[in-house]
C-alpha cells in the first residue's frame, strides 16, 4: 500500500513541487496550508510521515511539532522539518520540540524523499493508531487550548527548576533547604505531610529527619513510626524538627499511622550512597506518580542533592584527617582563631590540650609502620569515643594530637583528660597477633587574658606536655 505523506507548507510553489516528486515516488500526497491546518489532517487522514516547513503563519512548525510530539496520540509520527533556516540554535531547537529530521530546502528533493523513506521504516505507524486518530473531532480551539497547556506546562517546569536553583545558591542550612523545598512542593501536592533527610558524608553528625506538616498534626508516636520507615537502622539515633508554615490553622491531629492511605518516597542515590530521602504521607489515596511536574521535582531535587551532597564531601575531606578521621591542622587553626577572639572579646573560656603518643617511633620500628598507623587509628577512635561531643579533636602532627575544649576550665580539664590517658594505658592493642602497649603524655593550658593570639596557647599547653616527656612520660601537666 502506498505510504501517505503530509507536506505542511505556506508557500504554493512549494507545496506543489513537493506533492509532484512525492507522487512520482509512489507515495500518497495530502497538504496543508499551515501548521493548524496540518494538525487537523494528522487526525483526520493519519500520514506515515510529516514534513512542516518552520515559518508559517498561525501556528509555526516548531509549535506544530512540539505539540504533536507531546501527545501520547501522535508522538510517534514522524515528523521531518523542512526549512530556509539553517542557523546552529534553529537546528537545535528543532531538535528540541521533538523533530525527527531537520533538512534544509535547498537541499535536493531525492535526498528529501530518502530520508522520508528511512524514517517511515524505522519508525512505522500502525493502523490501530491511524484509525485510533480518525475518532477525535478536533476543533481550531482546542489546538490553541492544547499550545496554551503545553506553554503553561514548560513555564512550569522552568520555575520549579529555577525555585531549586535559588536554594543552591543562597544558603548551607539544612532546615532553611527544607522548607525551600516542602514551599515548591506544596504548592504542587496535596501531601499531608511530607518528611526529607540529607545524608551527610560526616557521620559523626547526627541524622536528622525534617518533618512538614501541611495538613495534619503528628504526634511523638507517629513521627517515630515515619522515622522507623525512612531510616531503620538509626532510630536511636534521632533527631527531628518539624516544620509548620501555617500554624493559624489549627491543623487537625491523626492518631495512628494507618491513617495515612497512601505515601510517596523517594530515595536519592550517588555512587551507591544513600544521600536523600523524601517521604509523603496522605490520608487521601493519592495517585503520585500521575501528579503533573512530579517528575521534575524528582530530577531537580536529585540533582540539587547531588550537588549538596558533592560540597559538603568537599568540606568534610578539607577538614578531615584520611587515616584517623580526626580534624586536620589547617581546620584547628581557623576554629582556634576564632574561638580566641570570642574569648579575648565576651570572656568565654577555652582550654586545648596536646597529646603525644610515647615512643611511637619504637613503634614503628619494633611492629612495622603499619603497626603504628593502626595505633594512631585506634588510639584516635578512643580519643572520639572517651571525649564529649563538644571537644573537637584534630590530628596535629605525626602522632600529636590536639583538644579543643571550649567553655572548659584548665582545672575542670584535668579529670577527663586524665580518664584519656588512663583508658590507653590499659587497653589492649593487638596487632597481627602483636600486644603493643600504648602510652601518651597531655599537656594542657586555658586562655588567659595576656595572651596576644592563639599560638600563644599553643605553646603554653606544648611547655606542659614537654613537662609531661621530662617527668616520665604517660602523664598529664596542667599549666596552671
Ligand atoms: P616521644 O615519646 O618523645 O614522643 O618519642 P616518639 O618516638 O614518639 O617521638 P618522635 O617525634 O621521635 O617520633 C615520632 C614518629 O612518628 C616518627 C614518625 O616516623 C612517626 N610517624 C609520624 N606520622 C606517622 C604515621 O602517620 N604513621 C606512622 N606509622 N608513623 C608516623
Ligand atoms: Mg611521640
Ligand atoms: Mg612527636
Amino acid at each position: 500500500m502506498a505510504k501517505k505523506v503530509l507536506i505542511i507548507d505556506d508557500s504554493v510553489t512549494q507545496l506543489s513541487s513537493l506533492k509532484i516528486f512525492f507522487k512520482r515516488e509512489g507515495f500518497e500526497v495530502d497538504t496543508a496550508k499551515n501548521g493548524v491546518e496540518g494538525f487537523i489532517k494528522v487526525y483526520k487522514n493519519t500520514p506515515d510521515v510529516i514534513i512542516s516547513d518552520v515559518l508559517m503563519p498561525h501556528l509555526g512548525g516548531f509549535q506544530l511539532c512540539r505539540l504533536l510530539k507531546s501527545n501520547k496520540e501522535t508522538q510517534n509520527i514522524p515528523f521531518i522539518m523542512l526549512t530556509v533556516l539553517d542557523k546552529n540554535l534553529d537546528k537545535f531547537w528543532a531538535s528540541q520540540s521533538g523533530a525527527d529530521i531537520f533538512l534544509r530546502k535547498d537541499y535536493e528533493m531525492s535526498e528529501i524523499v530518502n530520508s522520508a523513506k528511512q524514517i517511515i521504516e524505522k519508525m512505522p505507524v500502525c493502523d490501530s493508531v491511524k484509525e485510533e486518530l480518525a475518532e477525535y473531532e478536533i476543533e481550531e480551539e482546542e489546538i490553541l487550548a492544547q499550545i496554551n497547556k503545553i506553554l503553561d506546562e514548560e513555564l512550569m517546569k522552568t520555575t520549579i527548576t529555577n525555585k531549586f536553583r535559588e536554594i543552591t545558591s543562597y544558603t548551607k542550612d539544612d532546615k532553611i533547604i527544607a522548607e525551600s523545598i516542602f514551599k515548591i512542593l506544596s504548592a504542587i501536592t496535596d501531601y499531608d505531610i511530607a518528611c526529607i533527610y540529607f545524608n551527610s558524608p560526616d557521620s559523626s553528625i547526627p541524622k536528622r529527619i525534617i518533618f512538614h506538616e501541611q495538613k495534619v498534626l503528628i504526634n511523638e508516636e507517629i513521627t517515630k513510626e515515619i522515622w522507623r520507615q525512612m531510616l531503620p537502622d538509626s532510630i536511636n539515633d534521632y533527631t527531628e524538627e518539624k516544620i509548620n508554615f501555617a500554624k493559624e490553622k489549627n491543623l487537625e491531629s491523626i492518631s495512628s499511622i494507618d491513617d495515612f492511605l497512601s505515601k510517596k518516597e523517594f530515595d536519592f542515590y550517588y555512587e551507591n550512597t544513600l544521600i536523600g530521602k523524601l517521604s509523603l504521607y496522605s490520608r487521601e489515596n493519592l495517585r503520585w506518580n500521575k501528579m503533573r511536574f512530579m517528575q521534575t521535582v524528582k530530577s531537580e531535587l536529585d540533582l540539587f542533592l547531588r550537588l549538596r551532597y558533592l560540597y559538603t564531601k568537599t568540606c568534610y575531606l578539607s577538614i578531615t584527617d584520611e587515616l584517623t578521621q580526626l580534624y586536620t591542622r589547617r581546620h584547628l587553626k581557623s576554629v582556634l582563631a576564632q574561638e580566641f577572639e570570642r574569648a579575648k572579646r565576651y570572656g568565654t573560656i577555652v582550654t586545648i590540650a596536646m597529646v603525644d603518643i610515647d615512643d611511637f617511633k619504637k613503634i614503628n620500628d619494633i611492629y612495622g609502620h603499619m603497626a603504628g598507623d593502626y595505633v594512631l587509628k585506634e588510639v584516635s577512635k578512643i580519643f572520639i569515643k572517651t571525649l564529649r561531643k563538644t571537644d573537637f579533636i584534630y590530628r596535629y602532627g605525626g602522632e600529636e594530637i590536639c583538644i579543643l575544649m571550649p567553655e572548659t576550665l584548665v582545672e575542670k580539664a584535668f579529670i577527663p583528660l586524665e580518664r584519656l590517658r588512663k583508658t590507653i594505658e590499659n587497653k589492649n592493642f593487638l596487632f597481627e597477633g602483636n600486644k603493643i602497649n600504648v602510652t601518651v603524655s597531655i599537656g594542657a593550658a586555658t586562655f588567659g587574658k595576656e595572651m596576644r593570639d592563639a599560638n600563644e596557647l599553643i605553646e603554653k599547653a606544648d611547655a606542659a606536655l614537654y613537662k609531661s616527656k621530662h617527668g616520665g612520660k604517660n602523664k598529664v601537666t596542667m599549666d596552671v
